[in-house]
């Protein structure tokens, strides 16, 4: 059955950036967010999206709902709670979470929903505001195969890879995983980045070298020219979903009985520059180097001479 209708929840960062690429496809897209004022501004710039005042709403004007929350509890929330899609939902509609879940509550949730008839894949992707923006993400894709391919067209105007990881909870539990390796890369690269600074070279060099060396990772490709040799620290990407996306990960380390000793090493680091931001609201997921400036008491700079 084609998704003749769509429903999307969450028009933060992500959110905001995906939506347009679908809605330049024609279809109509049915909106919702807690913060009224973001649903409006994408309803002015299209005109085949309708802003809704609750998830029920949605859930009742269209086939299927794309969820972009923040994480698991919010999507459950949305899904189960007061006003939620179960009460909007019928029979054969769709759930697809988009968001960055914790995998085992995604599991829970489908089996919930599969009890109502309502059936739900996990989608989260990879590639930022930026990837989100062109059109460019990588979306990890769990559920059932008829069900995935049912999703296939309002999907594909997001992504520029798409793969199947399995079950439903699968793209969340690979999502985690890649979470952690590059939360692992940042740690890494600033480790070298901080040595060579010291030492007088020029972390920029470094960083060019490195990207055409086998040091290579995605930090010293992205957020370390971009963000703190620039001494930028911006970026798209939250703190509070960064550590969130890192705990998820231990959980499940935990849960499948995994030793994990370097991983936890990087968690212990990232718990301590959590206590020492204080408040993390507004900050990005690079304000871990900073603390980790502060740790050793340098900065990763050009050098003084070199501007
Ligand atoms: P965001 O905080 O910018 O957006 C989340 C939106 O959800 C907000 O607009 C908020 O008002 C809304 N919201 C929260 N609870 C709600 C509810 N119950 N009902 C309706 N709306 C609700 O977050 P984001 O950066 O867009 O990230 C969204 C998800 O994508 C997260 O799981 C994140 O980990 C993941 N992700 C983010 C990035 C990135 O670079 N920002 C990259 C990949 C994956």
């Amino acid at each position: 059955m084609t998704i003749k209708t769509l429903g999307f929840i969450g028009i933060g960062k992500m959110g905001s950036r995906m939506v347009p690429h679908i809605a330049a496809t024609g279809i109509p897209i049915h909106v919702f967010d807690l913060n009224e004022d973001a649903s409006k501004a994408l309803a002015r710039s299209h005109n085949n999206i309708v802003v809704e005042n609750s998830a029920a709403a949605v859930a009742k004007a269209v086939d299927a709902v794309i969820t972009m929350l923040p994480a698991g509890p919010d999507v459950n929330f949305c899904a189960l709670g007061e006003n939620g899609l179960v009460d909007g939902f019928s029979e054969g509609n769709m759930l697809i979470d988009m968001s960055s879940s914790q995998p085992w509550m995604t599991v829970e949730l489908a089996g919930a929903l599969a009890a109502k008839g309502i059936d739900m894949i996990d989608a989260p992707v990879s590639g930022g505001a930026r990837g989100a923006e062109a059109g460019t993400l990588t979306l990890m894709i769990g559920g059932k195969d008829e069900h995935v391919e049912r999703c296939r067209a309002v999907l594909e105007p997001m992504a520029a890879h798409i793969f199947r990881t399995g079950d439903v909870g699968s793209g969340h539990a690979l999502k985690t995983l890649n979470n952690l390796l590059s939360g692992l890369n940042t740690v890494a690269a600033a480790e070298a980045l901080m040595i060579g600074t010291r030492f007088g070279l020029d972390p920029e060099v470094m960083c060019n070298v490195i990207n055409e060396s086998t040091g290579m990772n995605s930090s010293t490709k992205r957020n370390m020219k971009e963000q703190v040799i620039s001494r930028k620290f911006g970026g798209g990407f939250a703190w509070d979903l960064k550590f969130k996306d890192y705990k998820i990960a231990m959980e499940l380390a935990r849960v499948t009985e995994t030793p994990v000793p370097f991983s936890s090493l990087g968690f212990q680091l990232y718990e301590a520059a959590n206590t020492w931001i204080g408040d993390t609201s507004g900050k990005q997921s690079i304000e871990w180097v900073r603390w980790y400036e502060h740790f050793v008491g340098s900065e990763i700079r050009k050098p003084a001479n070199d501007s």
